[in-house]
Formats: C-alpha cells, sequence, structure tokens
C-alpha cells in the first residue's frame, strides 16, 4: 500500500464499480468532500454514472476499461457485492488500490464461506450444511430438520434464489426449484425481529458501529428501517461487538452491513453480512451526523472516521415500482426527506428512491 496515497488528498478521483442507487449516493457523497469519481458500469445510462464526474460503459471484466480506470483513479471501491475476484485482481495489478478487499468479497460471495468465516470469527449463525445433490439435501434434512430454507450458494439477493423445503416430501421438489444449483440448507431461524448494524473500519483500524436498525421485510426485499432502533444495552452491546470482530478479522475497509436475527432470549445470530452501503443505512442520509455513504469514502480514502450520533428518530420507507409517483404528496410532506434515484421505468418491487420520515429523538 502506498504510504503517500492515503489520507487521498480532495481533488482525486475514486473508481466506483457499479452504476445504482448505492454508486449514486456515493458518488454524491466524495463529491462533497471535493472528490471526482469514476463510475464504471456496462448500462450506458446509470442513474451512478449521471451524477459522477466521468463514467465508463464497459462490462467489469473489459480489461481496456479496467486500464482506462487505473489511469484516472487510484483507488476504487464497489456497490455491489458480486464483482469477481479477476476484476479485482486487475485493478491491484494496475496499481489501484481496491477497498473493501479481495477477502470481504470471496467470503460475502458464498453463503457457505460466509457462515463458515462467520462461525470461526466468533459471530454465531443458524445451522447450515453445504448442499451439492439431492443426497446432501436428504442427509442435511434429517440433522436439520424441516421447515428449512435452501439458499444458492451465490447471487441471491432480495430474497431470490431461495426456497423452503416444507417437508420430506418436499425435498426433490425444493432441490428442482432452485435448479440443482450448489446451495446451502439453513436451520429456520424462529426470530423475534430483523436488526442490521452498519459498522465502518477505517485504514488504521478504528471501528464505529451506527445505532441499530429494525427492518421489515415483504416478499423478501426491505419495506421499511426504524432506527435508532428500541434495544437493550446488552442487544446494542452484543451487535458492536460483533460487527467490530467481523470487520476486524476480515482487516476491512470501508463501510459494511450486517444482517442480524434477535431471538426472544435475547441472542443475535447474523444472517449475512453485505461488503458495502446497505438499504438498511438510508435512514443515515437525514438521521445522523455523519451519514453512511460520507463515511464510506471517509474510511476508504483514509480520513478519520465520522461521528455516528443520532440526531433524528428516522422511519426509511423503500419507494417500490409505482409508488415513486407519490413524489408531489411526499415532497409536501414537511417531516419526510426525499431521495429519487432518477431511474427511468418504475418495475414491479424495483427500488425507485426512498423516504426517511423524521422525528425528535425519545418520542
Ligand atoms: P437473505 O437473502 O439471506 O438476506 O434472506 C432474505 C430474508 O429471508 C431475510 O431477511 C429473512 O427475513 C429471511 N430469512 C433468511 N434466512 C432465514 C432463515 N434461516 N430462517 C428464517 N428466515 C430467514
Amino acid at each position: 500500500m502506498s504510504e503517500t496515497l492515503f489520507p487521498l488528498a480532495p481533488g482525486s478521483t475514486i473508481a466506483i464499480l457499479g452504476g445504482g442507487q448505492l454508486g449514486r449516493m456515493l458518488a454524491l457523497a466524495a463529491a462533497r468532500l471535493g472528490f471526482d469519481t469514476l463510475v464504471l458500469s456496462p448500462e450506458p445510462d446509470a442513474i451512478a454514472g449521471r451524477v459522477a464526474t466521468r463514467r465508463l460503459v464497459a462490462g467489469y471484466g473489459d480489461e481496456h476499461a479496467l486500464e482506462a480506470l487505473s489511469q484516472l483513479a487510484c483507488l476504487a471501491t464497489f456497490e455491489f457485492e458480486n464483482v469477481p475476484a479477476t476484476v479485482v485482481e486487475k485493478l491491484i495489478a494496475l496499481g489501484v488500490e481496491v477497498a473493501p478487499g479481495a477477502r470481504a468479497l470471496a467470503v460475502a460471495q458464498d453463503r457457505v464461506e460466509e457462515k463458515t468465516f462467520l462461525n470461526a470469527c466468533g459471530a454465531p449463525t443458524v445451522a447450515f450444511a453445504a448442499i451439492s445433490s439431492l443426497d446432501d439435501l436428504r442427509a442435511a434434512i434429517d440433522v436439520i430438520g424441516a421447515p428449512a430454507l435452501l439458499k444458492t450458494r451465490r447471487e441471491g439477493y432480495d430474497g431470490k434464489g431461495q426456497t423452503w423445503v416444507e417437508n420430506h416430501a418436499d425435498i426433490e421438489p425444493a432441490w428442482a426449484r432452485l435448479g440443482g444449483a450448489p446451495a446451502i440448507l439453513e436451520a429456520r431461524a424462529d426470530f423475534m425481529r430483523e436488526l442490521s448494524v452498519i459498522a465502518a473500519r477505517a485504514r488504521n483500524g478504528d471501528v464505529v458501529a451506527y445505532p441499530l436498525s429494525e427492518n421489515h421485510h415483504e416478499a423478501g426485499v426491505l419495506r421499511r428501517t426504524r432506527a435508532p432502533a428500541r434495544a437493550t444495552p446488552a442487544i446494542r452491546d452484543q451487535a458492536a461487538t460483533l460487527a467490530a470482530r467481523i470487520l476486524t478479522t476480515l482487516d476491512y475497509v470501508g463501510v459494511m452491513g450486517v444482517e442480524l436475527f434477535e431471538f426472544a432470549d435475547g441472542r443475535l445470530l447474523v444472517n449475512e453480512i453485505a461488503p458495502r452501503v446497505h438499504n438498511s443505512g438510508h435512514w443515515t442520509l437525514d438521521g445522523c451526523e455523519v451519514d453512511q455513504f460520507e463515511q464510506h469514502i471517509r474510511a476508504i480514502a483514509g480520513w478519520p472516521l465520522g461521528p455516528v450520533t443520532a440526531l433524528a428518530q428516522v422511519e426509511m420507507e423503500n419507494l417500490l415500482g409505482d409508488e415513486v409517483e407519490a413524489w408531489p404528496r411526499l415532497a409536501a410532506e414537511s417531516e419526510a426527506r426525499l431521495w429519487l434515484y432518477g431511474k427511468d421505468e418504475a418495475r414491479p418491487g424495483r427500488k425507485m428512491g426512498h423516504v426517511n420520515r423524521l422525528r425528535p429523538l425519545g418520542d
């Protein structure tokens, strides 16, 4: 790592891989701190590219594009976890610093690797088994019991690539529903609530954790987040300790979303980790001193981390599909802060924007 690169000076260019709303809000935060941005994404009119200083329209594996990127940017980050490992290797070979690093990506891209890593670093998860065949699935159901959740090892998101195995008779149909892809079988978590903690780790090893988010999903997609979540000090400490352990063990640099299940007996299990800014952290945009996007830019640029203190009680609601058409009404609501992503096609379930509704803390 270059000793002189960090802290990265304003005026430098930060490359962002991925052209969606997370990349867009990262580019806006980087601009606020005086950085230029370069967005690499295959879509010609990516919503992140539209607010960046420069855009490169190419596939992530495009060697010419990566070379062009390395001429313009000395630091690269990403807004999605499925960046191929080969792309990160190529960028590093071209002299570009990449944060978060290859290890965090490898762990987050494969659900079996992820849970194995989490358990090894003292972050408990549901019981699970790696599944490569119908026989594996039969054997795993005998141990884990039914119902259990069968998920593809790779590339599932927003509840896609997963199916319940309801009982023994459902083993073969469930395996067929996932198309026989390499999978993980997870014990059903009878949780009380879903929480997440957004945490950041700086280049000097400092770690901060935002107040907890309480998350509500519909059809596998995040519907709303309430934060800071009401929680006992013991739960808050447990979440912060888990996050610090995970980020430190990965030698992580940047912001991470850690999704948690809370049980009635006060236990927390980690569902999954997202090595990037996270939808359940959007409340920080209006509810915290320094939001998750600026925090990520600060961390990867080798700047000091900012304060994560909550300034307001926030309810964040995703605007899915044509719900975005309510923007004139939402814009007129005095307690609502509106974030629209600039997507032109409001397909059903597509994340088109979000709204943060603010109340004084303690209300
Ligand atoms: P994931 O894609 O792993 O984040 O899962 C999406 C959603 O499915 C989670 O937010 C939970 O609501 C639910 N879910 C995931 N894993 C489990 C599990 N092992 N038991 C019960 N519900 C789960």
